[in-house]
């Protein structure tokens, strides 16, 4: 028998299955030890045939079995084969998605911890055994174990001694053995609420829980219960004997979605996001892998838990870009998510209070089902949004961050005890640095970037490789000591806010302030127990959280999404002002909101204002359908990165021109073809340079393998070479 096998090497060349002969047991999905050029290597059992065309005398055979149980079931080797046909992804890079990396490597296995165990015969009855009369610690340990049965070996020998516990060992009396131990992720812990649905909720639930294999867009506003439907799904699910995957945005996993998860399901459930530590995360997996845990709930990533009988498929706010993979292996989640769905037979079900174009397109066109939550529980006032004009205020004589009106209401949140969210999109102390003289501007050596200041480690930084920088006192160029600060940061509003309210506790939550593990949700956790206290944040403030205390919502800048160059800048800049806007007045406080902006007149901030999702939503794809932009077409962008810039000109060069031919086939179906270099045209010292290509999208698979193939028959091993499709970032 053979065994086909991908070796665990991510290289274009090795990209292909490989035949040996098998050992006794080998089954696939298993990962074993094979010879592999003069060495010996890690690699995944895809199937095991009958025949070879490999000759005898150049099989090798598989070395060792590395796991008890195959670890990629059937359905997951489905998954893989429609990943590599629609991303064009190396089956390798696709595996390793399946497993925890500790799986990979033999790094991280089990933890074992050594217990001590009183036989059971001496648990109603006293040892006849005689001790030296100075025995004491003996005496007592064995006190102690006949009255707890099981103790912690290594406590025990802190507690009383090393050689009292061998000595009772020795004497027959207890016994050491070895136990696996289950690390688990910290969670905040919440009281178990006990809700009884609204009508809303109930005819939902109702909808979802009455179908199988279809599929939902559940739009229900910031604060309407979304979360307590979801988790009725799923206790449906579990119920029938299913399992269920649910997904939420990167950062949100720290909001209270987890503890109503875990207070609600307490071990059934099991959690998988990038904080984990390794052991965690590895521990997460064998409790799903072995049915302990039937609902998995994190990032993107989620959607590859080990699950089988999957009974729903379910996507927090789907709208957030975190669920496009931007970095190799690059994926869409929802596709990925809709296939594993099908496969299994699940509902899918989308949820947010401003779904993506593309989404609510698909409700509207029958796709997708719609289901609705038009009002918060309780019927609470959706917050209300004022708009203010900064130009206006600086005619009036406010020269400050934060407009009158911004002072005014957050004065009135803190001084009736409550709590404010501040939003501002850009973290640092401020934007760039420029001397006024000569109009230098300090630059990332390995980037094409301006440098930020970070004030509190006196700082540049670059926000793309995270070089460091000295702080300029003057201008390298021309010697001057007029040095200017653009634009405000998190840390400069946590400065300028502190100074009005010296004795207000003042939280920020940034990507500099979350860099260790539970960071966030040790800020979170300690925001929540101040009143009043303000919590100043990029957008991460603005994702799912639920305090109840927060009455004022300020949002210092809210043009900066709206004026970047893409077509979904409108929509980023919706969906943003309404998520933040929805942390406010969510239980009994109103809630308030000043958005403060140069563009006051900006249909997208009407639209936020009267929460008018329809009215944007009907605005927008009107645009999007004259200028032929996506759910109209597809972007598809070919990215080249290399060291040397002429190499990567070279190769960009021969593949644009035979990408330019399909225009013969296909015409004005493809509504532009250009090459260029990337917006930000070097990162940590390669060079980027990019195909952008847009065409119909009806004609989607059908191009895609085109530009597939013109890459297979074109490469080169200098520059790497990225097709992204539908991409959230283009830097
Ligand atoms: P969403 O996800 O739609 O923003 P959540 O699910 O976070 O909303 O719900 C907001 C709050 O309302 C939560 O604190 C939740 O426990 C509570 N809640 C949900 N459904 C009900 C209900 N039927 N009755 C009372 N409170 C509810
Ligand atoms: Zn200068
Ligand atoms: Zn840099």
């Amino acid at each position: 028998m053979i065994a086909e096998i991908i070796v665990d090497l991510s290289n274009e060349s090795v990209d292909k299955i490989f035949d040996y002969k098998t050992i006794e047991g080998l089954q696939a999905g298993q990962m074993v030890l094979v010879p592999f050029g003069n060495k010996v290597i890690e690699g995944f059992c895809i199937s095991i045939k009958d025949t070879t065309e490999v000759p005898v005398d150049k099989l090798k055979t598989v070395e060792k079995i590395l796991t008890v149980a195959p670890v990629i079931s059937q359905q997951m080797f489905e998954l893989a084969s429609f990943m590599k046909s629609t991303y064009h992804l190396r089956m390798v890079d696709i595996l390793r998605l399946f497993l925890p990396a500790e799986m990979r490597g033999g790094k991280v296995r089990e933890k074992y911890k050594n217990y001590i165990v009183l036989d059971e015969k001496f648990y109603d009855e006293e040892p006849t055994i005689e001790f030296k009369k100075n025995a004491y610690q003996q005496k007592n340990l064995l006190c102690y174990m006949r009255a707890n049965h099981v103790a912690d070996f290594s406590k025990i020998c802190e507690m009383f001694s090393r050689s009292a516990v061998m000595a009772l060992e020795k004497k027959g009396i207890i016994n050491i053995c070895e136990k696996i131990v289950e690390r688990r992720p910290v969670v905040l812990q919440l009281e178990k609420k006990d809700v009884t649905l609204n009508e809303g909720q109930k005819y939902v639930l109702d909808k979802i829980i009455s179908s199988e294999n279809s599929q939902f867009l559940l739009h229900g506003v910031t604060g309407s219960g979304k979360t307590e439907v979801y988790m009725r799904v799923i206790e449906n699910c579990l119920k029938q004997g299913k399992s269920a995957i649910m997904l939420v945005p990167e950062i949100s996993l720290t909001s209270q979605v987890l503890s109503n998860f875990t207070s609600r399901f307490g071990d059934k459930v099991a959690i998988l996001h990038s904080g984990l530590s390794s052991g965690e995360r590895y521990d997460e997996w064998q409790r799903l892998k072995t049915g302990k845990a039937k609902i998995a709930v994190g990032v993107r990533s989620a959607i590859f838990a080990p699950l089988e009988n999957i009974g729903a498929i379910i996507i927090d706010e789907e709208h957030d870009s975190s669920y496009i993979s931007e970095s190799n292996p690059r994926y869409n989640t929802h596709e990925v998510a809709e296939f594993r769905a099908k496969i299994n037979n699940a509902n899918f079900i989308l949820g947010s209070a401003t779904p993506s174009l593309e989404t609510y397109q698909k409700a509207q066109s029958g796709k997708l089902k719609l289901l609705e939550l038009k009002e918060r529980v309780n019927k609470k006032q959706m917050p209300k949004i004022h708009i203010v004009d900064m130009c206006a205020e600086l005619s009036r004589g406010n020269a400050s961050p934060f407009s009158y009106k911004f002072q005014d209401e957050l004065k009135k949140c803190i001084d009736s005890n409550n709590q404010a969210i501040v939003f501002i999109n850009r973290r640092g102390y401020s934007s760039f640095v420029r001397c006024v003289d000569c109009g230098y501007v300090a630059k990332c050596t390995d980037c094409d970037v301006s440098l930020v200041l970070h004030k509190e480690d006196s700082q540049l930084k670059c926000h793309f490789c995270g070089k460091r920088f000295r702080v300029l006192n003057k201008c390298p160029i021309c010697g001057s000591d007029k040095i200017k600060q653009g634009a405000i940061g998190t840390e400069r509003v946590v400065e300028e806010l502190q100074k009005a309210f010296p004795n207000v506790p003042i939280f920020r939550m940034d990507n500099d302030t979350t860099k260790t593990k539970n960071a966030h949700f040790n800020i979170l956790k300690q925001f929540s127990e101040c009143l009043p206290s303000i919590l100043v944040g990029t957008q991460m403030v603005a994702k799912g959280h639920d305090f109840p205390n927060v009455s004022f919502v300020g949002i210092i800048d809210a043009d900066l999404s709206l004026h970047f160059a893409d077509f979904r800048s409108n929509e980023r800049t919706y969906q943003l002002i309404t998520q933040v806007a929805g942390r406010s007045g969510r239980a009994e406080k109103n809630g308030i909101v000043v958005l403060q902006t140069y563009s006051p007149k900006h249909f997208v901030y009407k639209k936020a204002v009267e929460n008018d999702y329809l009215g944007f939503y009907n605005k927008e794809i009107n645009l999007r359908q004259i200028t032929n932009f996506p759910p109209f077409s597809k972007i598809v962008r070919l990215l080249f990165v290399g060291g040397d810039e002429l190499r990567v000109k070279e190769y960009l060069t021969t593949i644009f021109f035979k990408v330019k031919s399909l225009l013969k086939e296909y015409g004005n179906d493809i509504y532009y073809v250009g090459a260029m270099n990337s917006p930000v045209k070097r990162i940590q010292n390669k060079y980027r340079y990019q195909i952008l290509l847009r065409y119909k999208e009806n004609l989607h698979n059908e191009i895609i393998q085109k530009i597939y193939d013109i890459v297979d028959e074109n490469k080169d091993n200098k520059v790497s070479l990225f097709v992204e499709i539908n991409q959230q970032n283009l830097s």
